[in-house]
């Protein structure tokens, strides 16, 4: 590129975004940004934006790498496409490769691996816009993601590069003191000031780089203040809590007033306390005067209920007459019944005689006809025999034509 400014550093010694050598580009930290992550962070430090995800411990996969005395520590670098002026070529390349490795052994001295053995730990770093100085930016934002995820850690690890632009050691190089520097030189070290992680891409003479490990330490502890503020903001956020029923607050308190001697610190409470105890007393007072004033409302309530209680009785009284008259009906009725039945039994009786009368009777005119057709028979044969013996012939007489077998026969 041409485009290479011709200072980098003015002659009033100020940079091009106008910091001062030994100072750093502002810092933003978000953290919790990640509802699927244990533990996650939002980081800007100048133009660069990275966002970090920490997983675990978790169970360690594929089971090849867990290490049985420890948890794995696995830290993933990634470089969006659209990050940088030029496309970056997605997936892992040297550099992402090169710089995951070094920040992994960035925090390996401070997470208690020991304590969750045979598990994974996943640190998760996306740079979503780059601007020199990200591997510094991401170790930054992973060691608050760790915290975050309640990883326990021997304490946090800050990073920070100097480098020399223009001759000058420069605290925390951008874009342009990176790409046109003589050298850059990115540091990581915990809050003890024990070195986790030194790089150096360029040229620099032993006394550089102690004017630049001096800048570096300054640069670290701002960071780690400005870590540590974010941390507490969020773990030392007074919990409200749920507020209690008022009557529970006052035998509390009651309680506690009889054990303890009240103290002068707590008198405006005590004061408060007592009022809302008054209060209460007062509110417990009221209904029994409405239960006074009520009482004429009370009594025509009686004089109501004994009215319902007389019709009741009346009631009740109506029924048992009606249940009598019922009775009565039905005992009449019964008797009815039984007349009839005593009438009807009494007309059977006669019918049945009647009938027996008729049927004698008749079996009497039977038999007084059966013998006067014997009679008439008996006549009939005397008739006919005496016609036989007065006419000798060989005709015979028929009554039923039927009786006497074929007809021709005796007409032949
Ligand atoms: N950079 C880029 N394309 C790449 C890699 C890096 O444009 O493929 C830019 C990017 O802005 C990065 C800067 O070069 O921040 C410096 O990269 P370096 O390798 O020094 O790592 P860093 O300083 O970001 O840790």
């Amino acid at each position: 590129m041409n485009d290479k400014p011709n200072k980098l550093i003015t002659d009033d010694g100020l940079r091009l975004d106008g910091r001062r050598a030994d100072e750093i580009r502002p810092m933003k930290i978000e953290i919790g940004v990640l509802s699927r992550a244990d533990g996650s962070c939002y980081l800007e430090w100048g133009r660069n934006k990275i966002l970090v995800g920490v997983f675990g411990p978790r169970e360690a996969h594929p089971r090849r790498l867990q290490r049985a005395d420890a948890a794995v520590i696995r830290y993933r670098y990634n470089m969006a496409s659209f990050s940088v002026e030029d496309r970056a070529r997605p997936g892992p390349s040297r550099r992402s490769i090169e710089i995951s490795k070094v920040s992994r052994e960035a925090f390996e001295p401070v997470i208690m691996a020991e304590l969750y053995p045979k598990t994974a730990i996943d640190i998760f770093v996306e740079i979503l816009q780059a601007d020199a100085g990200t591997r510094t930016a991401a170790i930054n934002a992973s060691s608050i993601a760790l915290a975050d995820a309640g990883i326990p850690m021997k304490g946090l690890v800050t990073s920070c590069a100097f480098g020399k632009v223009d001759g000058q050691i420069v605290l925390d190089l951008n874009k342009e003191e990176d790409n046109y520097g003589e050298a850059d030189f990115p540091v990581a070290m915990t809050q003890d000031g024990e070195i986790t992680l030194l790089q150096m891409d360029g040229h620099l003479t032993p006394e550089e780089i102690k004017k630049g490990f001096e800048l570096v330490k300054k640069g670290c502890k701002e960071i780690l203040e400005i870590q540590q503020t974010v941390l507490r903001k969020k773990f030392e956020t007074p919990v409200e809590e749920p507020e209690a029923e008022p009557e529970a607050k006052i035998v509390d308190t009651e309680s506690e007033a009889a054990e303890t001697e009240p103290s002068l610190e707590y008198a405006p409470e005590a004061a408060a306390v007592e009022e809302t105890i008054e209060e209460a007393e007062e509110l417990e007072a009221e209904p029994s005067e409405e239960v006074t004033e009520t009482v004429p409302e009370a009594e025509e309530l009686e004089e109501i209920v004994k009215e319902a209680e007389v019709e009741v009785v009346d009631g009740e009284a109506i029924e048992e007459a009606i249940e009598a008259e019922t009775e009565e009906e039905a005992i009449e009725a019964e008797t009815e019944e039984e007349a009839i039945e005593a009438e009807t039994e009494e007309e059977a009786i006669e019918a049945e005689t009647e009938e027996e009368a008729i049927e004698a009777e008749t079996e009497e005119e039977a038999i007084e006809a059966e013998t006067e057709e014997e009679a008439i028979e008996a006549e009939t044969e005397e008739e006919a025999i005496e016609a036989e013996d007065e006419s000798k012939g060989p005709w015979k007489v028929v009554k039923d034509p039927s009786e006497s077998g074929s007809r021709g026969e005796n007409d032949e």
